[in-house]
C-alpha cells in the first residue's frame, strides 16, 4: 500500500499459509481493506481531499467517493473547509472525526492505576489515578466504578471500548498468566472486566502496550516495523514489535527479556529466578545499589523503603551514592540493550518510564555499553519518551485504536 511506489526496494515478507486458520478473500474483503487504508491515511495525512486520497492509495476516484460517504455516514469523518487550487472545481478537506469514538485507557501498575477517556487521537478528555488494590477482586469493583464516573461527567461520549496495559503477560483468552510485581495470577481479567463495564476489553502488556503507542502516536516514518520499547519501573518489561506486529510468542510469554538470567548466583527475583536482568537494570535495582553503598540495605521488608522519585532528587542535589546507583543502573541498561539490539536489529528503541526524567545522567552510561557491546553494523536509535506523554496510557487507546485502524487481516 502506500509508500510502495516511492520506498526503498521492494521487500516483500511472505508468509506461509496456514492451513489450519485461514478465509479466504471476499469482495468484502477488498471493500475492508480498502477502507482501512483510507481511513489510516486520513489519520496519518489530514486533512485531505478525495482526490488526495485517490492519489495516495491508488484507488479510482469512484471507489474512494464510496468509501468517503460511507466513512461520512458513519461519523468516521467530516468534511470541513474547502481547499484553495489555482482552477477547477475547489475540494472539500476531509478530516478524521476523533471524537467519533471513546476509549478508555487504563496504565495498571503494582502502586497505582490511571484510567482516562481519551478520543480516537488518544488525547485525554478526563482522568483519574487511585492506588491499586491488593486483590483482582477489588480491583475490579474500583476500575467499575472509576469508568462510571468517567462516563457520567460525559455522556455525550461513545465508548468504543478499554484498553488496559499490565506488568505482565495475558493469554489469547484474557487470562492474566505471569505477573509477578503484581502478585495476582489465573485471574480471566478480560472477563471479569467486561462483565463489570459492559464494554469490549484488551488487554495487554504494559511494554508491549507502548511500543504500540510509538507505532501509533509516535513521530517516526509510516515505514517503521521493527521497534523495541523497554518499559523500566519496578520491573523491566520489553515489548517487542518485529515485521510490524507484536510479538508474543507460543505461550504468550514472548518478550520477558527482564527475567532472562545474566548471574545464575544473582540476587533472587520474583519470578523465582536468580540474576535476572531486571534485578539489576530496573527503578529497584538502582535503590538496592543505593540502599547497599550507603549502608542501610538491612533485612528485606518486601517494600523499598525509598522510592525511585526520592533517588533522582538526592542525584539532582550531588549526592555521590544516588549518582553511582543511577550510572550502574545505566549500565546494566546497555548490556541487556546490546543483546536486544544485536539479536533482533531494530530500528529504534524507546525507553519508557520515571528513568527518562534523569536521562541526561544515565543515558551516557546506557549510550556507552550499548556501542562496546554492539556489532558495528547494529545502531538502533535510542529515544527516551517524555514521561508527560504517558506511554502506557497512550499505549491502552492504542490498543482499541488498531482494531479500527490497523490492516485488516486476510489469513
Ligand atoms: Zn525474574
Amino acid at each position: 500500500m502506500a509508500g510502495g511506489r516511492d520506498a526503498a526496494p521492494a521487500k516483500c515478507p511472505m508468509r506461509k499459509v496456514d492451513l489450519t486458520n485461514f478465509r479466504v478473500a471476499t469482495s468484502e474483503t477488498a471493500r475492508k481493506i480498502n477502507r482501512q487504508i483510507a481511513l489510516t491515511l486520513l489519520r496519518r495525512h489530514q486533512p485531505m481531499s478525495r482526490a488526495d486520497l485517490a492519489r495516495r492509495s491508488g484507488l479510482q476516484r469512484s471507489t474512494v467517493s464510496a468509501i468517503v460517504d460511507q466513512l461520512i455516514d458513519e461519523g468516521w469523518v467530516t468534511e470541513g473547509a474547502i481547499g484553495r487550487v489555482p482552477r477547477g472545481r475547489r475540494p472539500r478537506f476531509l478530516h478524521l472525526n476523533a471524537e467519533r469514538a471513546g476509549i478508555i485507557g487504563v496504565d495498571l501498575r503494582p502502586e497505582t492505576t490511571t484510567v482516562g477517556l481519551a478520543g480516537l487521537d488518544a488525547r485525554f478528555v478526563s482522568q483519574t489515578v487511585w492506588p491499586t488494590p491488593r486483590e483482582p477482586e477489588q480491583f475490579i469493583i474500583e476500575l467499575s466504578r472509576s469508568i462510571d464516573t468517567l462516563r457520567s461527567a460525559h455522556p455525550r461520549i461513545v465508548c468504543e471500548g478499554a484498553g488496559v496495559s499490565l506488568p505482565g503477560r495475558v493469554d489469547a483468552s484474557g487470562n492474566l498468566i505471569f505477573a509477578p510485581n503484581l502478585g495476582w495470577r489465573d485471574v480471566n481479567l478480560k472477563a471479569k472486566i467486561e462483565e463489570a463495564i459492559g464494554l469490549p476489553v484488551v488487554l495487554e502488556n504494559a511494554a508491549n502496550a507502548c511500543a504500540l503507542a510509538e507505532l501509533w502516536f509516535g513521530h517516526h516514518p509510516d515505514h517503521l516495523k521493527h521497534l523495541i520499547a523497554i518499559a523500566v519501573s519496578e520491573g523491566l518489561g520489553v515489548g517487542l514489535l518485529l515485521n510490524g506486529q507484536l510479538v508474543h510468542g507460543a505461550h504468550a510469554m514472548g518478550g520477558e527479556f527482564g527475567h532472562v538470567s545474566i548471574d545464575a548466583d544473582g540476587p533472587p527475583c520474583s519470578c523465582g529466578n536468580r540474576g535476572c536482568w531486571e534485578r539489576y537494570a530496573s527503578n529497584a535495582a538502582a535503590i538496592r545499589y543505593y540502599l547497599e553503598s550507603t549502608g542501610h540495605a538491612g533485612p528485606s521488608t518486601g517494600q523499598p523503603p525509598l522510592r525511585f522519585d526520592e533517588l533522582l532528587r538526592r542525584a539532582d542535589q550531588n549526592d555521590k551514592a544516588a549518582v553511582e546507583a543511577l550510572a550502574r543502573m545505566g549500565r546494566f541498561l546497555g548490556i541487556g540493550l546490546a543483546a536486544l539490539a544485536t539479536g533482533l536489529s531494530p530500528e529504534v528503541i524507546v525507553i519508557v518510564g520515571d528513568v527518562t526524567a534523569a536521562w541526561d545522567r544515565v543515558g551516557p552510561f546506557v549510550m556507552e555499553e550499548m556501542k562496546r557491546r554492539s556489532l558495528p553494523r547494529v545502531c538502533p536509535r535510542i529515544i527516551p519518551t517524555d514521561r508527560a506523554t504517558q506511554p502506557r496510557l497512550r499505549g491502552a487507546v492504542a490498543l482499541v485504536v488498531q482494531q479500527h485502524f490497523g490492516a485488516h487481516v486476510v489469513a
